[in-house]
């Protein structure tokens, strides 16, 4: 039987909706791609197909790339109190359209409505710290450098810059980038990811409709054959990344040897360390809320909470208990507190992740293998699944499950629990419960998972101050947003001068 047509009501899209094949969006119009092939972006709720997205390769990205080119000149030429004021607007058009867009990141992701109302606000932020670019892009200068010579740079625009995101926050994570990099005075190709196109659609019609200059903001789709199209792409200087590992250290790779400026931010394994004089009842809350949230597919989730001692038999049957009042179900309706996961095949991996824990001799806390939904037997739901007696070397403590999965561990001192998290490749964030300053000092100066909760569940960090991980799960030196996206989309160009 084929699963049900939706109409996934983006009133106002170009093309979007079932039966219909997305555009690309190249010198300020949406044109069809060049692709022979599309792929389905489905509801996870209920496995309906929403639209089709062209698989696009290096011809449409050329395409792209050259209308970042030619609006380039006209752009940096732009003084930056007047590339902001499309910013400005768009930002209204933002907040004019702000449920449409929630709505629509919830049909093409799953995740509640809640949690796309946070994460398209996040994108907001981003926005908003672009507006302040005449400020942020200032260089800086020194009288007298040596007598009558004077020093000073500039921040100068590259030219077109790109960046290819993943499936998990539609909304939020492309604007970590688009916003800066333009504000900045260069030109841009956003490849989102090819499962969840839909809520780019509709934002890259409130960019055009804010008034940015044709050629200023580009959009391809597509998957490897699009990326190889960007990474290979003489015309473009930079390449943002956020995705998995894998190919995260593949797009730095390849983006470098091409003489790129890459960031590529990859997967994560975050742990939670609850120390035995921490807020039980706080941290249980607080670690179910960031493990489970967005079904866990998030790159800050918690997914091993790892006890201290006596914090142990403390924390573990408080964490069973929260995780029990989880209501799964369509993140659409009113009252549901986690929604499905990404795809079928994503809830056979996350599947095939509790079978290796079971046979790995973790104890099964709580089991959400069985749960279906009674109105969307065919929607990717998992119920929340809790392992306890987990151990540092069983492969659901190593690697990244990306599900509503979560682990429970314990280490018999801080200083055991702190080898763990150092062990652990995937060093993108952590947190610790704990109500000793010295206990949170001492973590944070000796672990590197570099986005780091005290008491805090999910550590991520504003829009202004820079985000991303360490070790195995960042590679570049430049992290998205923040400061640091200033330094990444701009050259500095130093002048000394003597004048008789
Ligand atoms: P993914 O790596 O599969 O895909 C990311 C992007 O890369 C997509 O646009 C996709 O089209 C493209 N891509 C996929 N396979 C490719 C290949 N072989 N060659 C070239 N390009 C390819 O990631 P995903 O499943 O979309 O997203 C989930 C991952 O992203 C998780 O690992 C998560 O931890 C990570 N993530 C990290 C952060 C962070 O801040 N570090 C934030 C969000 C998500």
């Amino acid at each position: 039987m084929n699963p049900p047509q939706e109409q996934a009501t983006l009133a106002g899209t170009s093309g979007t909706g079932a039966a219909t094949t997305l555009k690309i969006f190249v010198g300020g119009r949406w044109v069809d791609s060049s692709a022979k092939t599309t792929a389905e972006v489905r509801n996870p709720a209920t496995n309906g197909l929403l639209a089709r997205v062209p698989m696009g390769g290096a011809e449409d990205v050329d395409r792209a790339v050259q209308a970042a080119l030619k609006a380039y000149p006209a752009w940096r030429a732009t003084p930056p109190v007047n590339r902001v004021r499309p910013m400005f607007k768009f930002r209204e058009l933002l907040e004019k359209n702000f449920e449409e867009i929630a709505r629509i990141c919830t049909l093409e992701h799953g995740k509640t409505i809640e949690e796309s109302r946070s994460s398209v606000r996040r994108a907001v932020d981003n926005v908003e710290v672009a507006c302040g670019i005449p400020s942020l892009m200032q260089g800086a200068s020194l009288e007298d450098v040596a007598t009558g010579i004077d020093s000073q740079y500039f921040r100068q625009p590259m030219g077109v810059f790109a960046a290819i995101t993943p499936f998990n926050f539609p909304a939020m994570v492309p604007m970590w980038f688009l916003p800066h990099a333009i504000a900045c005075g260069n030109t841009f190709v956003l490849k989102p990811s090819e499962r969840v196109p839909l809520s780019q659609m509709r934002m890259f019609e409130l960019l055009h409709e804010a008034g940015f200059p044709d050629g200023v903001v580009n959009m391809v789709h597509g998957g490897k054959e699009a990326v190889d199209g960007i990474l290979d792409h003489p015309g473009i200087q930079g390449v943002s990344f956020v995705g998995s590992s894998p190919v995260a250290r593949y797009i730095y790779k390849r983006g470098a040897e091409n003489g790129k400026r890459v960031q590529a931010l990859g997967g994560a394994k975050n742990f939670v360390l609850v120390m035995p004089d921490a807020d039980m009842a706080r941290a249980a809350t607080v670690s179910t809320e960031s493990c489970f949230g967005c079904a866990g597919e998030r790159c800050l989730a918690n997914s091993v909470v790892l006890a201290v001692g006596e914090a142990y038999d403390a924390i573990r049957a408080r964490l069973v208990d929260e995780a029990r009042k989880i209501v799964v179900g369509d993140g659409v309706e009113g009252g549901v507190t986690m929604g499905p996961v990404i795809s079928a095949a994503h809830r056979e991996k996350v599947l095939d992740y509790i079978e290796k824990g079971i046979a790995e001799g973790a104890t099964l806390a709580l089991d959400g293998r069985a749960f279906k939904h009674p109105k969307h037997p065919d929607g990717y739901y998992l119920g929340p699944t809790i392992f306890t007696d987990v151990k540092p070397d069983m492969v659901i403590a190593r690697e990244e499950i990306f599900g509503p999965v979560l682990c429970v561990m314990k280490a018999d001192t801080f200083d055991a629990a702190v080898e763990i998290v150092k062990r652990h490749d995937l060093g993108n964030a952590s947190s610790i419960f704990t109500s000793s300053g010295k206990y949170a000092r001492e973590y944070r100066w000796r672990v590197e998972p570099s986005m780091l909760g005290v008491n805090i569940g999910v550590a991520a960090p504003m829009a202004f101050f820079p985000f991303g991980g360490a070790k195995g799960s960042f590679f570049g030196d430049l992290k998205a947003h923040g400061r640091d996206s200033i330094e990444f989309y701009t050259d500095k160009k130093v002048t000394i001068t003597r004048w008789f």
